[in-house]
């Protein structure tokens, strides 16, 4: 008889600027299947963002604060890096249309040959999320608050919204 499998971590790493419902329901997918997922927020200097990571690291764990095996932190440097340091086996993405893919598989081969004992798994981003990107929400909430805001309570999770209108001089228009 094999012994047990040991329990399993995965990364899932990005910018998340700012976390979209298509994250967190990587995030959630991610959980169901591993035993601890670690998202990391990847601090790039040379990347403008609209949210410090501070931000991130806060809008991200309000998305997901029912979930005890998801931790939310900030990592410089390579993503195997975040990984080995976490023990974690695989490196989770979500991927939502081929020209995704394409990216996503020459930097897989990247990974792999920085870390071959690290695999990449991609879980197909679902059919709803699946035009979502953190770019699309921003160019949404500049265009202002009052003909958008249910468009964004579709895309990202409720505590993002106020700190993204925020950022562009909005505020929630009162229902
Ligand atoms: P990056 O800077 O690495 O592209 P992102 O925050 O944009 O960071 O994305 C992080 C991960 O989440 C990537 O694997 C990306 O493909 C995936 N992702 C982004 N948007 C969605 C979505 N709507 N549905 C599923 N996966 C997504």
């Amino acid at each position: 008889m094999n012994s047990p499998l040991p329990p399993r971590y995965a990364v899932y790493a990005g910018s998340f600027d700012p976390v979209t419902l298509g994250h967190v329901d990587i995030i959630e997918r991610g959980a169901r299947i591993f035993h601890h997922v670690y998202v990391g927020i990847g601090i790039n200097p040379d990347k403008q963002t609209l949210f410090s990571v501070e931000e991130r690291l806060d809008l991200i764990a309000q998305s997901i604060s029912d979930h005890a095996n998801v931790t939310v932190k900030a990592f410089e440097g390579l993503t195997v890096n975040f990984a080995a340091q976490h023990d974690a086996v695989v490196m989770l993405r979500g991927v939502r249309t081929l020209s995704d893919m394409e990216a996503e598989f020459t930097m897989s081969l990247a990974n792999r040959a920085l870390a071959p004992d690290i695999e990449t798994m991609f879980l197909m981003a679902s059919e709803k999320y699946s035009h979502i990107s953190s770019s699309l929400i921003k160019q949404i909430a500049r265009m202002g608050a009052e003909p958008n805001i249910e468009r964004l309570r579709k895309f990202v999770p409720e505590p993002v919204i106020a700190p993204l209108l925020e950022k562009f001089g909005q505020s929630v228009p009162k229902s």
